[in-house]
């Protein structure tokens, strides 16, 4: 017998795409695991009501550090088991690109569990260099630099490896090998420099949605020609000895692992043949892309991946191993630049439900049906009255067409707005009266699914797609969302969510399944003064960062929760961008705002249109409300009280 958490599991897919990391508990809450099958769990329910009592309300981003931690081992593992059992001469290290989440604690979090295995860092810009050198590192790791570069990018590598990192400077384009030549001047023989890496322009492409990042068109990287003259150039320069590393990175999310393969074929034929014009080359970075499983199908979609971790390693250790003991070579050390797979896992936005958007017209007072109604009004009300299971379709044909007279009536100025509303409920009476009987039939046809689609609920939800989910909106991309609570009762509504920014793109209306993409998602009726309490799973990677403002709802609350034998801890809130942050970052000061609205007030007061004291008065909440949070509140939700600063 399967319970009904059993069958909540299975509806949201929780041990499909949860990596072990996620459960429920008795109560019916969402539980996170700080690492895979781990006993130790925190509830989700209790933390945002936690959270609630210190007067910080959703939505809110919860942060579990552990989670990062429980990634990096998980891949450090694989690659262990797979250079033991294949005999790899060489080692593997990760370097962390940080633009998948730059934010400290998360870093921070890597580089402690990170730095026991020689992890590092890689930065793609000047900025998130700048804040990769104050790390502390451990002093065999590397640091890797990548993206397009100029002189001061590139003169603020050399500081790094003067500091004592281990810096690489990819080379992106030829032009930066100058800088670093210039640079490499001012220096002596036996001085520390950084080293330089080249990214090969691969003739193989990757899969699923960044295949643009390889193949001969790709932005990135030097052709073969561009290569050799790298090399002339270090060669007369007498610097050859920087070449160190060969560097490719055929997209995010390769959902392939056959085109994975190919690429790492190629990348160690390269690499062989360099090391062959007797370079010391000795480090092959392989570049990111290990895709998370976030639909839990295991196949080659876009929001999947049909291999493991190990079966990643495997390929990846396995294959260049191959090509050079073919072409003589020493195996190099690997390096890996996974951002997604070490990220996505562990930070999760919870939100409430706010309401119900009504998109079929509802009943708000009963319909009587008089002889002196308009005979398509009267026609509605029998399909009412009589539709079964055996001529629900015929009926469902016929309020459609009732419908369409119902309009051109209207139009014509025939019959009245009073007509027209009970028409309606009549009608969207009769579509629900027939989807009760499709969906009891063995075959549901076409415009019934269609029906379903149109009758679903459309649950208003306190976020911004723009600001949470952007890959939802941008590309697609799909993120389990499961309820918090209630989930020791099976779902009784079908729904999409709406966000609360005024853009009709934000909506979420695909949902992770494991055969198909819902159309629709499972959830529970709402209840009157219950909070509905969702999450949005593993958004992590990138998603943080791609955020933006639109409607000026800023980032949400934040919190971070360790995991331990007696529970959580919640060890860090930080609180989310105030209405007054978000006008400053579109150019507006508090002064001048205050000022602007007073004058108005003040004009009115003067005019007599208002009294001084109701004047005041709306000053006075105007200028209160700067320093509260951009979402909604509910009513008596702590964030209509006055904030306190931190
Ligand atoms: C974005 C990027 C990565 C990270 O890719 P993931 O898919 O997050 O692992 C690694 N290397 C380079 C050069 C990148 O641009």
């Amino acid at each position: 017998m399967t319970t009904a958490i059993e069958q909540t599991l299975e509806t949201y897919g929780i041990e499909n795409w949860g990596a072990g990391y996620f459960g429920i508990n008795r109560k019916g809450n969402l539980i996170v695991h700080p690492s895979e099958s781990e006993g130790r769990s925190a509830d989700l329910k209790e933390i945002i009501e936690d959270l609630h009592r210190r007067g910080i309300s959703t939505p809110v981003l919860l942060r579990f550090p552990q989670l990062v931690a429980a990634q990096v081992r998980k891949l450090q593992r694989a690659f262990r088991n797979s250079i033991r059992e294949y005999e790899y001469q060489g080692a593997h290290m990760c370097v962390y690109p940080m633009k998948v989440n730059q934010n400290r604690a998360v870093v921070e979090e890597y580089l402690r569990e990170g730095s026991r295995y020689d992890f590092g860092l890689e930065a793609g810009s000047k900025a998130e260099l700048y804040g990769a050198l104050a790390f502390d590192q451990a002093p065999d790791s590397l640091l890797v630099l990548n993206g397009f570069k100029d002189e001061e990018f590139i003169e603020l590598a050399y500081g790094g490896a003067r500091s004592g990192k281990r810096v690489v400077i990819v080379i992106e384009k030829l032009s930066e090998l100058d800088s670093i030549l210039r640079i490499a001047e001012r220096f002596e023989e036996g001085d520390v420099l950084p080293m330089v890496g080249i990214r090969v322009k691969l003739y193989s492409k990757g899969s699923g949605r960044w295949e643009k990042s390889g193949g001969e068109a790709a932005k990135f990287g030097l052709t073969t020609t561009e290569i050799l003259e790298v090399i002339r150039r270090l060669h007369e320069a007498d610097r050859i000895s920087m070449l160190r590393l060969l560097h490719f990175h055929i997209g995010s999310q390769l959902t392939d692992i056959k085109r994975i393969k190919n690429a790492m074929k190629e990348a160690a034929r390269v690499y062989a043949k360099i090391y062959q014009m007797k370079i010391p080359i000795d480090l092959l970075d392989v570049g990111g892309g290990m895709a998370v499983d976030y639909d839990g199908s295991k196949t080659a979609f876009d929001s999947s991946a049909n291999y493991t971790a190990q079966e990643f390693a495997n390929d990846v250790v396995y294959t260049i191993k191959q090509v050079c003991d073919d072409e003589n070579v020493p195996h190099p050390t690997i390096i890996q630049e996974s951002g997604r797979y070490l990220s996505a896992y562990h930070a999760i936005l919870v939100t409430n439900v706010l309401d119900e958007v009504e998109t079929v017209v509802e009943d708000i007072t009963p319909i009587e049906i008089s002889e002196d109604d308009p005979t398509v009004v009267v026609e509605l009300g029998d399909l009412r009255e009589t539709i079964s299971v055996k001529n629900y379709r015929e009926y469902y044909h016929d309020a459609l067409e009732h419908r369409d007279e119902l309009f051109t009536l209207f139009n014509l100025g025939l019959i009245s707005l009073e007509d027209r509303a009970k028409g309606e409920v009549l009608f969207w009476d009769v579509c629900e009266r027939a989807d009760k009987y499709a969906q009891q039939s063995e075959y549901v046809s076409e415009e019934f699914t269609e029906l379903r689609r149109l009758l679903r609920a459309k649950y208003l939800t306190n976020f911004s797609v723009f600001r949470s989910v952007p890959d939802h909106w941008a590309i697609d991309q799909l993120f389990p969302i499961v309820p918090i609570h209630r989930l020791n009762k099976p779902p009784t509504e079908y729904a999409t969510l709406c966000d609360i920014t005024c853009d009709s793109d934000g909506v979420v209306d695909k949902f992770v399944d494991l055969h198909d993409v819902k159309q629709v998602l499972e959830l529970h009726s709402l209840t009157k003064d219950e909070p509905y309490y969702i999450a949005f799973m593993m958004v992590g990677a990138y998603q943080e960062v791609m955020g933006n403002n639109h409607n000026l709802f800023g980032a949400p609350n934040e919190a971070h929760i360790h995991i331990d034998e007696d529970g959580y801890l919640i060890k860090k809130v930080v609180r989310g961008t105030t209405i007054g942050e978000a006008l400053e970052r579109a150019r507006y000061d508090r002064s001048q705002l205050h000022d602007g609205f007073r004058r108005q007030v003040a004009l009115r007061v003067k005019r007599g249109d208002m009294t001084e004291a109701e004047g005041a008065r709306i000053v006075e909440y105007y200028e209160s409300r700067i320093d509260a949070y951009t979402y909604l509140s509910v009513n008596g939700d702590v964030s209509t009280t006055k904030r306190r600063r931190d």
